[in-house]
């Protein structure tokens, strides 16, 4: 029976490659696969997925309102999903629900914690539910492994308060490890 897969990582952590090399790899088997990214991730245009190589292809897009169980999805292969951290509980469950009961592998990437180190709900349940759950590296500018990540402002400073979605580009975030995290 298929899974569900998460994928999870701090901010720049080559995610999207990942992703678009798992696509590449079903179709040069003749297969099809669905990818998805969510709506408001807009950075490099609605509804594209684009690698830090600059591969970039287009994709379905998810929004709070989205509901995986209604597609149709006729001979898919694999199911893809890109910035899966803003996917809401009910989608993770979708999801899978969606690998179990159609057969259909489910792989998603995402973050798993916000600039605050706070857990975004939808990879708080993809972490609870998926039944293959693997951690792609990065590493901190200080050597150690990179778990969480920054938000930065204009001039460089770091910001510790506001909404927990605020797209501005990778630029804006830096992935670090726990100790410099926490430090001021
Ligand atoms: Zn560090």
């Amino acid at each position: 029976m298929a899974k569900l897969f998460f994928r999870f990582a701090a901010m720049n952590s080559g995610k999207s490659t990942q992703l678009l090399q798992i696509a590449n790899n079903y179709e040069s088997m003749g297969k099809t696969v669905a990818l998805y990214t969510s709506a408001i991730d807009d950075r490099y245009g609605v509804g594209m997925i684009t690698s830090r190589l600059n591969i970039q292809r287009e994709s379905n897009t998810f929004d709070a309102g989205f509901d995986f169980l209604a597609q149709d999805y006729g001979d898919t292969a694999c199911i893809l999903v890109d910035e899966a951290q803003f996917m809401t509980p009910e989608q993770a469950q979708q999801l899978h629900r969606l690998a179990h009961t159609r057969n259909i592998p489910v792989i998603c990437f995402g973050l798993r914690t916000d600039f605050r180190g706070h857990p975004f709900p939808g990879s708080a349940w993809l972490l609870s539910l998926a039944e293959d759950v693997e951690e792609i590296k990065t590493i901190c500018q200080c050597g150690r492994k990179a778990t969480m990540h920054i938000r930065i402002d204009g001039a460089g400073r770091r910001v510790k308060e506001g909404p927990q979605v605020e797209i501005g580009g990778e630029a804006r975030y830096r992935a670090v490890c726990g100790r410099c995290f926490h430090q001021d």
